[in-house]
This record gives structure tokens, sequence and C-alpha cells, in this order.
């Protein structure tokens, strides 16, 4: 049994981040399993150096041990960072499109401003009959979501056309998409189980869907675990929160409130504080 914690550098995690990793952690004490840290930092212009340490900071504070990926920040730095990675992944896509990929992706020449016009993204333009090529800083590369799509995922059925629609694989700024990734490295990594927040199962819909795509049949195989979300006094989700604007303060009393959280969120799932 192998599974993963997956924070994104992008600001300091928060207490819903806090306890997803704790959750991880139970889920593998529970199955006797194996923890793999992936931090991912595909999108560089959001990560920094402080919120890479405040990753491996709150994994000791946690007393999370892990038996994969990096140890440290210079360890993370020197082999593990994912954009160290970018020409693997562009072969990925290669390979794929060797099996017939281009037969579902297509690129997209619709800017920014077009593509948040419309609610539920995708392509507006109709990029898909015209046959572009894929030109860095000109186009990206979009996974077509047929009319129909349903994803099953976990216990749920996602209508990921309605949901998401056509997504991004390869990104415009010619770095790869987050889904892409995502798959590419819970594929290598062998992942058995993946334990996520509900917000991120459409996403885990929309990587389902391209799993077949990159030869990842484990990724389809895996075992799909959602925990509720955490909200703030305002009811806002914190996972849609924007930057804490420190690290989670190291004390007992923040400690009590992160075992507490996931002890709550974990007790659904039937993943339980190791005694
Ligand atoms: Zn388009």
């Amino acid at each position: 049994m192998i599974t993963r914690f997956a924070p994104t550098p992008s600001g300091y995690l928060h207490v819903g981040n806090a306890a997803n990793a704790l959750l991880v952690a139970w889920l593998a004490a529970q199955a006797d399993g194996v923890i793999a840290l992936r931090i991912d930092d595909v999108d560089a212009t959001r990560a920094r150096p402080e919120y890479v340490e405040d990753i491996f900071d709150l994994m000791a504070w946690l007393n999370i041990p892990w038996a994969i990926g990096p140890r440290n920040s210079a360890d993370f730095t020197s082999h593990h960072s994912m954009t160290r990675s970018t020409e693997r992944y562009r072969s990925e896509v290669s390979a794929a499109q060797a099996r017939g990929l281009d037969a579902y992706a297509y690129a997209c020449a619709c800017s920014r401003a077009q593509v948040t016009a419309i609610p539920t993204g995708g392509c507006p333009g109709g990029c898909r009959g015209l046959s572009l090529p894929l030109v860095p800083g000109k186009t990206a590369l979009r996974m077509h979501v047929p009319n129909g799509t349903d994803v099953i995922v976990g216990s749920r059925v996602v209508h990921l056309d309605k949901v998401m629609g056509d997504f991004v694989i390869w990104r415009r700024d010619d770095l790869p998409a987050y889904h892409l990734v995502s798959v590419i490295e819970d594929r290598d990594l062998g992942t058995t189980h993946i334990l996520r927040g509900e917000d991120l199962v459409e996403s885990t819909a929309a990587q389902l869907l391209l799993a077949p795509h990159l030869a990842a049949n484990s990724v389809a195989d895996a075992t799909y675990l959602f925990h509720g979300l955490l909200v703030d006094e305002d009811g806002t989700k914190l996972s849609k929160s924007v930057g804490t604007a420190g690290p989670l303060t190291r004390d007992d009393a923040m400690l009590e409130t992160v075992i507490a959280a996931a002890s709550r969120l974990g007790a659904p799932l039937g993943i339980l504080r190791p005694t």
C-alpha cells in the first residue's frame, strides 16, 4: 500500500493541509503502508523556498514518516523539483500522441480572458476543429471532454463535461499542467491509495479520464478517498483561502486543533488516529 501527501509550495500550509497530511499518515499506519512526499512545484511562478521549507517543517512537527520523496529543501531543489522534469513530461505527451492522443487532445489558442468568461472552463473558441499547431506562448494542449462524459470517482459520478469541460494538459507557457503531472507521478510512484479533500473530486475525474492515455492503469485502479473540508469562521472553505501570512503556530494548542480536525474528517472514511 502506497499513499502520498502532495502539497503545492504556493503558500504556507493551513490547518486543512495539516489535517490532510495527518490523515494520510493515519491511513498508511492503518494499512501498514508507505507514505510518499511529493511537492508539486510545477507552477514555479508561485512556488517559494520558504513554502518548501514550511512543508518539511510541518512533516517534522506532525512526526510524519515518509519513505519516498525528498528528504529536505536542498534535496528537493537538487533532485526532486518538478521544474527539472519538463522534458520528461513533454516526452510523455509525445508518447501519448504516438498512442493516439491527438484524437482526443487539441491545441487551443483562446486567451485566458476568453476562457475565464465561461464558468466551467474549457475552450470557448471552437479550436478543436481548427487543428492548430501546439506553439509555446501561443497555444495550450487541451483534452477534449465529450458531452455526456460521466466519470466514476470512488462512490461518486462526476459529469465532467458539465463541471469542467475540455481541460489543459500542456500549458500555453510551455509547462505541463497539474493533471498531467499528477497522473504521471502517481503512475511512477505506484500509488495505491489517494486521499484528498472533496474540492479535488472533479480534478480526480479529469485525471481518471487522462490516465489511459498515459498508460497509467494503476492510477485508474487506485482507491480514492475524499475527506470534507474545514471552513473558516466566516464559512469560507480553507482550501480556497489564499495565502495565510505565515506558517501555522507549532504549539500544543495548534497540534490539538489539527488532530481534532483530522479525527473529525477521517471518521466518516474509517480513518482513525492510531492508538
Ligand atoms: Zn480554444
